[in-house]
C-alpha cells in the first residue's frame, strides 16, 4: 500500500482516506484479475474495468477536478495493474476538456454517463505527422450548413475502437496554426468516423487508429469556441501530467516491493541476496528515487489544487523525473530477480512492458525537459533584470566609494586581501573591496556607513549570481552569456 506519510504535507484528511480505500480496492479487487491474453481480451477487460469504476464511484476525483485524488487513484491502480490504471487515466483524459471547456448543455449530456462508466471516452490528438509537434495537426473541420465536416486521421489513440465518445482536435483554420485548432466532441457512431484498426502494444492497452471521412457533426459538438482547441488540449495535458508521474510511482513501488520480497527469500552463496551490499545499494537507490519522484508529483498536484493557474514546469519536472525513475526501478527489479524476472508471467516483466510508454505518452521526456527549460528561461529573464538593477546600483556605489577611498585609501582594486565579488570571472573585472583598519579621518563615519550599504548591495548581487551556474546547467549558453555580460558591465 502506498505510504501517504511521505507526502502528507500535500494532502488533506480526505486524501489520506481516499489513498487507503484506493489501495484496498486495487490490491483486493483488481490485482487478482488475470492479465488479458491478447489485445481483444484487453479491450473487453478495459470495458469491464470501466463498469467497475462507475459502480464504485471511483471516477469521482476526475469530476471534482481533484488532482491529488486522481494521483492517489493512479498510484494505487498502477501498482496493482497497469491496464486498470490506463482505463482510469483515459477516462480522465477524454473528459477533462469537457470539464474545462464544455457548455452547460454539453456537460449535462455527457458527464453523468461518463461518471457512471457507461460512456467510455478517448482523447484524439496525435496524427501520423503530428506527435510532439501538436500544432502541426492536419485533420480539418470545415463549417458546412448547420454543422462541421471533419477529414483526417489520428494514430496511437488509446481506447480507439472501444470508446463511445472522442474528444477530437482538428483545424478550423490552418492559416492560423495552433490558434486555428478547435476541439470537438464526436460520438463513435457519428457518420464518417471509422475505426481504422488496432495498434497492438507489448503490454495490454487498447490503442488504435481512427479516420474521419466527411464526418459530420452538429455545431454544438464544438467545445468552447473555434480556435480554443489547442489551449484546451494543452491545459488538459498540463493538468494530467502529474497523474502520469503518479502512475510511474505506483509501478516503481510495485517493482521495489517485488524486489524486496525476492531478495529476502532467495539464497545464493550461502545467504539471502539482501545481505549483499551491491543488492542493498540498488534497493536504497530505488527507494530514494521513488521518494523524490513522489514529492515532485504531489507538489505539482498540490499547486494545481491550490488554484495555481499553470503548473507547466512543476508537471514537466514530475512527469519526466518520475517516468525515467520508474523505468530504472523496474529494470533494477528485473535484474535483482534474475532469470525469473524476464518470464512473461512475472509481475516485473509485465511492469517492464507497461512502464515504457509512460516516458512517451502525454509528451515525451525530451519535450518535458524543453518545456521546463522554457519556463526556467522566462524566470531567469526576470532574475537577470532584477540582477541588472542591483548590479547597476552596486556599480554606482562602488564608483563613489572608489572615488571616496582614493583620498582615504580604504578601498583598493588590488587583488590582495580582498573580498572577491565575482570569483569565477576575470580579476580585471572584479570590484575588490578591502576593509581598512580602524577609521582615523573625519570622513570615517560616513565612509563606514556607506561601506555597510555597499556590502548590502553586493551581497544581494552575489545572491543573484548564483543563478548563473544554474543557467549554465540548462545548456542555454546564449542566454547565459547575455546574463554574464550584463553582470560584467554592472560590476566593472
Ligand atoms: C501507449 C500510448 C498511448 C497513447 N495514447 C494517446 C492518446 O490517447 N491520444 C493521443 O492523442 N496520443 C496518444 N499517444 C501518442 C503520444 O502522445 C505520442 O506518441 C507522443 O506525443 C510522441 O509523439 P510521436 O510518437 O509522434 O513521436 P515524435 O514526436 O516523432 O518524437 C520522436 C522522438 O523525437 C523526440 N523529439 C521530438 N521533438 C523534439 C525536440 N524538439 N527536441 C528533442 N527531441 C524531440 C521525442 O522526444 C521522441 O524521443 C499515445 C502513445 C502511446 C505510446
Amino acid at each position: 500500500m502506498a505510504d501517504t506519510k511521505l507526502i502528507r504535507t500535500f494532502l488533506e484528511a480526505r486524501h489520506t482516506q481516499l489513498g487507503e480505500r484506493a489501495s484496498g480496492f486495487a490490491m483486493g479487487e483488481i490485482a487478482q484479475r488475470p492479465d488479458p491474453a491478447d489485445d481483444a481480451a484487453a479491450r473487453k477487460e478495459a470495458r469491464a474495468l470501466l463498469g467497475l469504476f462507475g459502480e464504485g464511484g471511483w471516477l469521482q476525483p476526475i469530476f471534482d477536478l481533484d488532482l491529488r485524488g486522481c494521483c492517489l487513484m493512479r498510484e494505487a491502480l498502477a501498482e496493482a495493474s497497469p491496464l486498470t490504471d490506463a482505463v482510469f487515466a483515459l477516462q480522465g483524459l477524454g473528459t477533462t476538456p469537457i470539464l474545462l471547456g464544455g457548455s452547460p448543455a454539453q456537460k449535462d449530456r455527457w458527464l453523468g454517463p461518463i461518471a457512471q462508466g457507461k460512456v467510455m471516452t478517448a482523447f484524439a490528438m496525435t496524427e501520423p505527422e503530428a506527435g510532439s509537434d501538436v500544432a502541426g495537426i492536419a485533420t480539418t473541420a470545415r463549417r458546412e450548413g448547420s454543422g462541421y465536416v471533419l477529414d483526417g486521421s489520428k494514430t496511437l489513440i488509446s481506447n480507439a475502437g472501444i470508446a463511445d465518445l472522442y474528444t477530437v482536435f482538428a483545424s478550423t483554420d490552418r492559416a492560423k496554426g495552433s490558434k486555428g485548432i478547435s476541439c470537438f466532441l464526436v460520438p463513435a457512431d457519428a457518420p464518417g468516423l471509422r475505426f481504422a484498426g488496432a495498434q497492438v502494444l507489448s503490454a495490454p492497452h487498447p490503442l488504435g487508429e481512427i479516420a474521419f471521412e466527411d464526418c459530420r457533426v452538429p455545431a454544438d459538438a464544438l467545445l468552447g469556441t473555434e480556435g480554443r482547441g489547442y489551449g484546451l488540449g494543452l491545459a488538459t495535458l498540463d493538468r494530467l501530467r502529474p497523474t502520469v508521474a503518479a502512475a510511474a510511482c505506483g509501478m516503481a513501488a510495485r517493482a521495489l516491493a517485488e524486489s524486496l520480497a525476492h531478495v529476502k527469500r532467495r539464497q545464493q552463496f550461502g545467504t539471502i541476496l539482501a545481505q549483499f551490499q551491491l543488492v542493498q545499494q540498488k534497493l536504497a537507490r530505488m527507494a530514494t528515487d521513488l521518494a523524490a519522484a513522489r514529492l515532485l508529483t504531489y507538489r505539482a498536484a498540490y499547486e494545481k489544487d491550490q488554484g495555481q493557474e499553470r503548473i507547466t514546469s512543476e508537471a514537466a519536472m514530475a512527469k519526466s523525473f518520475a517516468t525515467e525513475m520508474a523505468q530504472r526501478a523496474v529494470d533494477d527489479a528485473v535484474q535483482l530477480i534474475g532469470g525469473r524476472g524476464v518470464l512473461a508471467s512475472h509481475p516485473v516483466d509485465r511492469l517492464y512492458r507497461a512502464v515504457r510508454a509512460l516516458r512517451i505518452y502525454e509528451g515525451t521526456t525530451e519535450i518535458q525537459q524543453l518545456t521546463q527549460n522554457e519556463t526556467d528561461r522566462s524566470q531567469l529573464a526576470e532574475l537577470t533584470l532584477a540582477r541588472f538593477n542591483a548590479g547597476n546600483l552596486a556599480r554606482k556605489s562602488s564608483m563613489f566609494l572608489i572615488r571616496f577611498s582614493s583620498r582615504n585609501a580604504w578601498v583598493t582594486r588590488a587583488p590582495g586581501n580582498t573580498t572577491s565579488l565575482l570569483p569565477s570571472w576575470p580579476a580585471s573585472s572584479r570590484a575588490s573591496v578591502r576593509v581598512a583598519a580602524a577609521p582615523t579621518s573625519r570622513g570615517s563615519v560616513v565612509a563606514v556607513a556607506f561601506q555597510g550599504l555597499f556590502f548590502f548591495v553586493i551581497s544581494s548581487m552575489s545572491a543573484f549570481e548564483m543563478s548563473i551556474p544554474y543557467a549554465a546547467t540548462l545548456s542555454d549558453r546564449l542566454f547565459c552569456s547575455m546574463a554574464e555580460r550584463v553582470a560584467l558591465v554592472s560590476s566593472s
